[in-house]
C-alpha cells in the first residue's frame, strides 16, 4: 500500500479529523511550521473585530469593567492552567516568554540567598540562555551551563534555580521533569520549566512533578497569533513570598488606588506588570478554548501518530535523511528535525512547493506536526516533495540559497 492509501485509511478513522476546519490554512500549503506560529483559528478575526468594534470602538473605558478586560490575563491562565497540570489561581497570560523568563528567574534568586547559579544546558533556546546573561550582568546570577547527561551532577548547592526546556525547540528530546525537578529539589534548588514547545501538544503535569515555575509561548501550539502573550506558572505555596523585580502597576494589589508605595496582589497576578495586551489577550483565548475542547491527551496521541507516519513515509519513498530527533515518539516533542548540510537550501525548495516547515542554523530541516490540524494526507504529502526535491536537486537553484532575515 503506498502512503498516500494508507493516509486515506487514517485520515477516515481519526477522531481529531473534523478539528481541521475550524482552521484557516491556505489552499495548496503544508503546514509544518504550527511550532513557531500556529494556524488562525477560524472564529479568531470575528472575535477580534467585536472586541475592536464593540468593546473598544462603543465602550470605550467603560470596557475594563464591563467587558472583564480587567480580569483577562488571569482568566486566560486560568483556561491555559489544565492544559499544563495546574491550578487555575497558579497560570497567568502576560508579557512575552522571555520577560517572563527575567521576572521568575529573579524571583527564584531572592528566594535562595546565599546561591546564585542559575543552570542550564547548552544549546537552549537562545532567549533562555540571555536572559540568564542579563541577570548575570546585573550582578545577580551565575550562569551555569552542563550537557543533558551531567545536569544531576552540576546540582551543587550553589544552584538556586534549574531552568530547561521541557521540549528541545531544535531536536525535539524531551527532558525526564518529575527526574530533574526531584534531582533539584533534594539539591536544595527551585526548578523553571520552559514549556514553549509543550503546551498544547503535549500533556504536562506541573502539580504531580511538583515544579515551582513554567512559562510558555501563546503563538506556537496554542494558536494565539504572531507576538501572543506568554504564560507563567508559579506553584501556589511560592506566590504569597514571590518577588518579582518588575513592579509595574498591574501587579499591586490594588492598582486603582494610586498608591505611592508598591504592595504586590496577593496571588498570581503579580507577575503583572503593564496594562495587558486585551487585543492580544483575546485572540490567545480563542485558540486556547480551541485547544482545550479538542483535548491535549488525544492531540498527543495525533501527534505521535503523524510523526510515526511520516516516518514511514520517508522511507516508502527511499528518503535516508539524518535524523536528529529522538527515534521513539515517546522521547520526543511533536517534532521531528533532520540535519543536512544543504538545509536551509531544501527548506526554501520545500516553502515554493507550499511545504512550510523551518531551518534552524546551522544545518537543521524542522518539521513541526500540529495535531489540531494536520492530516495523515498532509504527512504522505509532504513526504512526497521532500523525496522530489532531494531526487531532483532543485534545491540547488539561485533562489533557494539567498537567506532571509527570519528562517
Ligand atoms: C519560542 C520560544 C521562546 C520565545 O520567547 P519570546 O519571548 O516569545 O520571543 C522562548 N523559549 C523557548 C524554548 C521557545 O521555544
Amino acid at each position: 500500500m503506498t502512503p498516500d492509501t494508507r493516509a486515506r485509511e487514517f485520515d477516515a478513522a481519526d477522531p481529531l479529523g473534523h478539528f481541521r476546519a475550524r482552521f484557516r490554512l491556505p489552499e495548496g500549503v503544508i503546514y509544518l511550521d504550527g511550532n513557531s506560529l500556529g494556524a488562525l483559528p477560524k472564529a479568531t478575526p470575528g472575535t477580534l473585530a467585536r472586541v475592536v468594534e464593540s468593546e473598544w470602538g462603543d465602550g470605550l473605558i467603560r470596557s475594563w469593567n464591563d467587558a472583564n478586560w480587567f480580569d483577562m490575563a488571569a482568566r486566560v491562565g486560568a483556561k491555559i492552567a489544565p492544559l499544563i497540570g495546574a491550578r487555575p489561581n497558579e497560570v497567568i497570560a502576560c508579557d512575552s516568554t522571555s520577560v517572563n523568563l527575567f521576572k521568575l528567574i529573579a524571583a527564584a534568586l531572592a528566594m535562595r540567598p546565599g546561591r546564585k547559579a542559575v543552570l542550564s544546558e547548552p544549546g537552549n533556546f537562545p532567549t533562555d540562555l540571555y536572559m540568564i546573561a542579563g541577570l548575570e550582568a546585573q550582578g545577580l546570577a551565575q550562569r551555569r551551563l552542563a550537557p543533558r547527561e551531567q545536569l544531576a551532577a552540576a546540582l551543587d548547592g550553589d544552584v538556586a534555580l534549574l531552568m530547561l526546556t521541557h521540549a528541545h525547540y531544535k531536536t525535539g528530546a524531551l527532558h525526564d521533569m518529575a527526574a530533574l525537578t526531584r534531582a533539584a529539589h533534594d539539591a536544595g534548588a527551585l526548578v523553571l520549566w520552559d514549556l514553549s514547545h509543550s503546551t498544547g501538544a503535549l500533556p504536562v503535569d506541573l502539580d504531580a512533578v511538583g515544579a515551582d515555575f513554567a512559562v510558555g509561548c501563546g503563538y506556537k501550539y496554542l494558536c494565539g497569533g504572531p507576538g501572543a502573550p506568554a504564560f507563567a506558572f508559579v506553584a501556589e505555596q511560592h506566590q504569597a513570598e514571590l518577588q518579582q523585580p518588575l513592579t509595574g502597576w498591574f501587579g499591586h494589589a490594588a492598582p486603582f488606588a494610586f498608591s505611592d508605595d508598591y504592595a504586590g496582589a496577593a496571588g498570581i497576578e503579580r507577575l503583572q506588570c503593564g496594562t495587558p495586551p486585551v487585543l492580544g489577550l483575546a485572540a490567545l483565548e480563542v485558540g486556547v478554548d480551541l485547544i482545550a475542547e479538542i483535548g491535549v491527551d488525544r492531540l498527543y496521541a495525533k501527534s505521535q501518530a503523524l510523526s510515526e507516519f511520516f516516518l514511514e513515509s520517508l522511507m516508502a519513498h527511499d528518503v535516508a535523511l539524518d535524523l536528529v530527533s529522538p527515534p521513539r515518539a515517546a522521547d520526543r516533542g511533536s517534532q521531528l528535525s533532520f540535519r543536512h548540510p544543504q538545509a536551509y537550501a531544501i527548506c526554501q525548495a520545500l516553502i515554493a512547493r507550499g511545504v512550510i516547515g523551518d531551518f534552524r542554523a546551522p544545518d537543521v530541516l524542522r518539521l513541526g506536526f500540529a495535531p489540531a490540524y494536520l492530516s495523515f494526507a498532509d504527512m504522505a504529502a509532504a513526504a512526497r516533495h521532500i523525496a522530489e526535491v532531494l531526487a531532483s536537486g532543485e534545491w540547488q537553484r539561485e533562489e533557494f540559497n539567498q537567506r532571509a532575515a527570519v528562517t
